[in-house]
């Protein structure tokens, strides 16, 4: 029995100091590629334009009941696993800190054999490709600081996820980046909604996404819909959620009609799914 007085010390030091401190709270609590990880900060001192940084991937926070703040910031589908720094800074001050462990999630491999014209671009769809990824990296590079919408996210479209989030692609033997979205099951011409309030930040034809909207939600959280047949909003202007915002379409490199869905979190690729769930607990964090 006398050695369960330091069991409890060894467990407080285990705890670390960003416990003791009382002010930082992560969700979930085990961090992994391409998903979302939401932050409630209570730094105790006022902490205007404070900001949360993940490995110098940094999204800005709302205010919250009691002096605190939330945010949320990705882990991408990519990102190196092993031992990471979590922080809430303000401009170059740490306020708190947390380390972290980032585990690696399998989402599974696929085979396809495609005819081999379709694996080289021709010069001129190559750069047309690339024009069109800088304007969408635009977007992601956003980091309004206000957080525009309230409550939970709605799914843009209420269907079967036909294609899972993160899967990697053999494209005849040669790797290709994972799927970055979840595809759902839709014909031409579905209405597709607007799952929270956002800003349109793009609408454009694209070669590989087809007709594509991305709505920038604030706080580093840009939602995109791919693959429409026809967008029913104009860059610039607010949708509310529930708002249709296209058609589902097959428009693109695709080989059939569907919605896809992504959501990026401070430019990280994370599963939309997890971040419709997630946004319940930040809502909880918000009220
Ligand atoms: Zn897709």
């Amino acid at each position: 029995m006398r050695f369960l007085p330091w069991a409890v010390c060894l467990l407080s030091l285990l705890a670390g100091p960003a416990l003791a401190a009382g002010g930082l709270e992560v969700w979930p609590a085990q961090a992994e590629q391409g998903q979302p990880l939401l932050v409630k900060a209570c730094p105790g001192q006022p902490a205007p334009g404070a900001e949360i940084s993940l490995e110098g991937r940094r999204a800005p926070l709302a205010p919250a009941p009691g002096g605190c703040l939330v945010g949320a910031v990705g882990v991408d589908l990519d990102e190196p696993t092993g031992p990471a720094l979590l922080e809430i800074r303000q401009g170059e001050r740490v306020l708190l800190s947390r380390r972290l462990t980032i585990k690696a999630r399998g989402y599974g491999t696929r085979q396809i054999t495609v005819d081999g014209k379709f694996m080289e671009l021709k010069p001129e769809d190559l750069a047309r490709h690339q024009e069109e990824t800088a304007k969408q990296k635009a977007v992601y590079a956003s980091r309004l600081p206000s957080m525009l919408w309230s409550g939970p996210w709605q799914t843009p479209l209420d269907s079967a996820v036909v294609g899972v989030f993160g899967r990697r692609s053999l494209v005849n033997g040669q790797p290709r980046s994972p799927h970055g979205g979840v595809d759902l099951r839709g014909g031409v011409g579905t209405p597709v909604k607007a799952p929270a309030v956002g800003r349109v930040a793009l609408v454009l034809d694209t070669y590989f996404s087809g007709l594509l909207v991305l709505i920038d939600h604030g706080l580093g959280v840009v939602s995109g819909y791919r693959h429409l047949s026809r967008a029913m909003v104009e860059q610039g202007r607010v949708v509310q959620p529930g708002q249709v915002i296209g058609l589902v379409g097959a428009s693109g490199r695709v080989t059939g009609p569907h919605l896809h869905f992504d959501v990026r979190l401070a430019g990280a690729r994370v599963d939309p799914l997890a971040w419709i769930l997630a946004s319940r607990q930040l809502d909880r964090w918000a009220r």
